[in-house]
């Protein structure tokens, strides 16, 4: 057994994470708020309960938690559980944050683990549930170079591109500005592809010809032949987790001063998107949003 490990948010990208750490011999103890994550994590042979139960016998402990707002509620409550336990009990513990969090918030909950002598390191991840459920996730760490040293052999259980970014906070940096790149790449995608069709062009053929040429980016040579053009839109990223990473770059760009308008455009357009649609609606389905305004003039 490689040793035991907490995971803290089994859903559409944690449980498949932990499942792999189950096939890399880690020791599981997993918590989510949703029951039914949690029989099938125990059912895939994890070990499940509140982290009170578990927070004693784990030298590590993941989280994979829709927001800031979660990760930093979630991160007082293990402050608390560790630090009212007698010093003598406690041992070395490191948390590491693979959700995708706010920068800022990163550093500030960085100091505070530090206080209690709990080491920390944020690890997001890209590739969404495919790479999650295959183990090959794009991972992206902040933290220092020892802690890093020390999680990565964990975290090549989760992924095979395993960067360390920089300081704490550097993942989620780069992560917030990655999806902003995607969701852009995304947004001018369908709306190019729509067009487009509107003047008689095939989407296949043009995503065959662009994927071709220099406009192919990952939403033209992955999410449209998966996801868009067979209208099944299922990739597994909700439009409402991608609107928060939008968000963040958005602010990141804003607070630097920078004068430029396009993430606070794409921003509004996500927004938009999100009130039009469905609650639970998957990011892609920002393709039939822009049905919704796109003239269908043609020539
Ligand atoms: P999800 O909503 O499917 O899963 C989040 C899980 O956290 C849910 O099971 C929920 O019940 C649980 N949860 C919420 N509050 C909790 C709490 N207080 N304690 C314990 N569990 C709690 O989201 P997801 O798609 O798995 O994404 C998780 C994170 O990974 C997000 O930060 C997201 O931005 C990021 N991410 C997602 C993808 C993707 O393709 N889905 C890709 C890369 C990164």
């Amino acid at each position: 057994m490689n040793g035991n490990i907490g995971f803290i948010g089994l859903g559409k990208m944690g449980l498949p994470m932990a499942k792999n750490l189950l096939k890399n011999h880690y020791n599981v103890f997993g918590t989510d708020v949703n029951v039914d994550a949690l029989m099938e994590f125990k059912a895939a042979g994890g070990n499940t309960g509140k982290f009170d139960e578990w927070i004693s016998d784990v030298h590590s402990i993941i989280l994979m938690l829709p927001s800031s707002a979660i990760v930093n509620k979630v991160l007082d409550e293990i402050i608390s559980s560790e630090s009212s336990r007698p010093k003598a009990n406690q041992k070395e513990l490191m948390v590491i944050d693979m959700s995708s969090s706010y920068p800022r918030d990163t550093k500030e909950n960085s100091k505070k683990l530090e206080q209690s002598q709990i080491s920390f390191v944020d690890a997001p991840v890209s590739g969404g549930v495919k790479k999650a459920v295959e183990g090959t996730l794009t991972i992206m760490a902040g933290g220092t170079a020892d802690h890093f040293q020390k999680c990565k052999r964990l975290l090549s259980a989760m992924g095979t591109n395993i960067f360390h970014v920089g300081p704490i906070g550097s993942g989620h940096l780069i992560k917030a500005i990655n999806n902003y790149l995607s969701a852009s790449h995304l947004l001018a995608s369908c709306e190019a592809v729509q067009l487009l069709e509107s003047f008689g062009v095939e989407p296949d053929q043009a995503i065959n010809v662009i994927n071709q040429s220099t406009g192919r980016s990952g939403s033209t040579e992955y999410k449209f032949p998966n996801f868009i053009l067979t209208e099944s839109y299922d990739s597994g990223f909700s439009l409402d987790l991608i609107k928060k990473d939008i968000g963040m770059a958005n602010q990141l760009f804003k607070d630097s001063g920078a004068a430029t308008s396009l993430p606070e455009i794409v921003f509004q357009k996500y927004s938009e998107a999100s009130n039009a649609l469905d609650k639970e609606a998957d990011h892609t389905e920002i393709n039939k949003f822009v049905s919704s305004y796109l003239l269908k003039g043609g020539f």
